[in-house]
């Protein structure tokens, strides 16, 4: 029987719902956080409430941002000529700690699975098709992951920015096929970007 209070069993199932968290390790949260003073409570719930109101989506690259324009589309230094795609911003954290890529990025949104009904048109490739038209770009480094939902993506990609004066690459060496791009260690991920191969 359980006896503990409804409000606790709440906020138990609601740690339960992030990924990679279990049953346990959401009720040692909840206890952790029970423990604490609650001026540490509170700078959580203010924490969790700025990140609600205040990040949107880079209008640029479509990474998270707190402004209209993210730090990276808002660095001059950053090479506007080179623009790796990505499916998630998640993806983009990861390239970023490599420290290899001075370019801009474009966030997807995610890649083509039939099997659970996406489709290009539910990316953001036309969005990217633009960039390539008004923005100078030489080239393009893909750099979805590499299993069979990345080649695919990157496959009709590339054939829409055929006929285009760009140089398409792919990113893979170094990483194993089925690899996650955000799980990669920085050294990989640096060398499968140094290593990439025009397609
Ligand atoms: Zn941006």
């Amino acid at each position: 029987m359980n006896t503990l209070p409804p409000s606790i069993e709440q906020l138990i199932r609601e740690f339960n719902k992030l990924p990679g968290i279990g049953s346990k390790t959401s009720e040692r949260f909840v206890f952790h956080l029970l423990r604490q003073q609650k001026e540490e409570f509170d700078s959580l719930i203010r924490t969790l409430q700025n990140v609600r109101d205040s990040i949107r989506l880079c209008v640029e690259c479509y990474t998270f941002s707190e402004a209209e324009r993210c730090a990276i589309c808002r660095n001059t230094q950053r090479d506007r000529r080179l623009l790796c795609v990505v499916a998630e911003a998640k993806d983009v954290m990861a390239l970023e700690k490599t420290g290899q890529f001075n370019g801009v990025y474009h966030v997807l949104g995610g890649v083509i699975d039939h099997t659970v009904g996406v489709d290009p048109e539910q990316l953001r490739i036309a969005e990217l098709l633009q960039r390539v038209e008004r923005n100078g770009i030489t080239e393009i480094i893909i750099a979805t992951n590499p299993d069979a939902e990345g080649d695919i993506t990157a496959l009709y990609m590339t054939k829409r920015l055929a006929g285009k004066p760009i140089t398409v690459t792919r990113i893979a060496r170094g990483l194993p096929m089925g690899a996650d791009i955000d799980f990669a260690d920085e050294v990989t991920l640096a060398n499968a970007l140094q290593g990439r191969q025009k397609i």
